[in-house]
């Protein structure tokens, strides 16, 4: 493989596990309580997800992100991620991401 000259770190989408530029992906992460919040620069384990909507429905379901963040006990989306369709632009997280 030819070597690139700026190299953008692969991540795992946990939705549909493909790898794509760190950048291109939304990163999550789970709070003490359980709660699934989006964020970009915070420390700590990071889950990535595609801003699509078949890999976004992947986050309503507890055991993808338990695996995701390999928590045991209850784990839930902020509801403020919940129900976001993508492609329209008329989401929040979609306006400051684009
Ligand atoms: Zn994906």
């Amino acid at each position: 493989m030819a070597s690139r000259k700026r190299h953008i770190p692969e991540r795992t989408c946990i939705g549909c596990g493909a790898k794509q530029s760190k950048n291109e992906l939304i990163r999550l992460v789970v709070d003490s309580g359980g709660l699934v919040v989006r964020d970009d620069w915070g420390k700590g384990r990071g889950a990535y997800v595609c801003p699509n909507n078949s890999c976004w429905k992947g986050l309503e379901k507890e055991h993808i992100l338990r695996k995701a963040f390999g928590r045991e006990g209850p784990i839930a989306l902020h509801s403020e991620l919940q129900g976001i369709t993508w492609g329209n632009g008329n989401n929040e997280i979609e306006k400051r991401l684009f």
